[in-house]
């Protein structure tokens, strides 16, 4: 609320000053405070959702169902429902365990490039009817010390993407090399791309360019900011460069183990 603002009447002397400063805290913790109103909002939204669909189901299955068949089906459906609440609250613990400091990552020598080879030839089966071709290219084959299980769900998360949001018929390419120190791989789409104004938010907790399309194809919005949470975990980062329909580019980096 710009009302609290203190009024500078001097910028230079010391007063004008801390009052400068002053201003500047409170704008942060408006924007924090900010942040965490809209999440709990998101948080709340996403979770009534899934109950909505689970209690009118439930009520019709009640009223109307007879056959065994028609139970079977209506139970098969709440376990969707189930499943992605499971999910969303899943990822959220993690995410929350990580902004305490509080995710003890297993680490130990992984070979990156096999590790990426096997979630690639896993990629393939996701969407086989696509038709999308994956390459899969070590310019060097790199190691790191890390935590298996959470690195394969960083590429799970991106190969996923790149198969989600790229169109039947078209091409992504995953390329493992190594720069400064760093193992690099980078994952590239021929897809639908992110505009330039939602790219800065693409790793926020829920963001998602298309909301409506996203529920049907089972997204919950959490992987990029899980995956980039894991990447800094491992003391490494996340870029993305992308155009609206030419596609996408993910590059990963991750320090390398020395060969001491
Ligand atoms: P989800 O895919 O579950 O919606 P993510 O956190 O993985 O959530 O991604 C957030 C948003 O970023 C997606 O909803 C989508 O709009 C966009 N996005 C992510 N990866 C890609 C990609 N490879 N191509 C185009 N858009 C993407």
């Amino acid at each position: 609320n710009l009302s609290h603002r203190l009024e500078i009447v001097n910028p230079q002397d010391e007063i004008g000053r801390l009052a400068a400063t002053f201003n500047d805290t409170l704008e942060r913790l408006e924007n924090a405070f900010n942040r965490i109103r809209q999440f709990s909002a998101d948080v709340s939204h996403e979770l009534r959702t899934p109950l909505t669909i689970l209690r009118g189901e439930t009520e019709v299955g009640l009223r109307w169902a007879k056959e065994p068949e028609e139970f079977r089906e209506l139970f098969r459906s709440n376990l969707e429902e189930i499943n992605r609440m499971s999910k969303i609250i899943e990822c959220l613990l993690e995410l929350s365990r990580a902004e305490e400091g509080g995710l003890k990552l297993e680490l130990s020598d992984v070979d990156l490039s096999e590790l990426v080879a096997e979630v690639v030839q896993q990629s393939r089966l996701i969407d086989p009817e696509k038709g999308l071709k994956i390459a899969y290219t070590v310019d060097q084959p790199v190691a790191v010390t890390g935590d298996w299980l959470r690195l394969r769900q960083v590429f799970m998360n991106l190969l996923g993407n790149a198969v989600k949001y790229t169109p039947a018929g078209g091409e992504i390419s995953v390329v493992v090399d190594a720069t400064g120190g760093f193992a690099r791989i980078s994952v590239i789409d021929s897809g639908v791309g992110i505009p330039a104004d939602d790219l800065p938010n693409i790793f926020e907790r829920f963001y998602r360019v298309d909301k409506a399309r996203n529920r049907a194809d089972g997204g919950i919005g959490l992987g990029l900011s899980l995956t980039r949470t894991f990447i800094e975990a491992h003391g490494g980062k996340i870029e993305v460069v992308s155009e609206p329909d030419k596609g996408s580019v993910f590059t990963v980096y991750l320090p390398q183990t020395s060969r001491t």
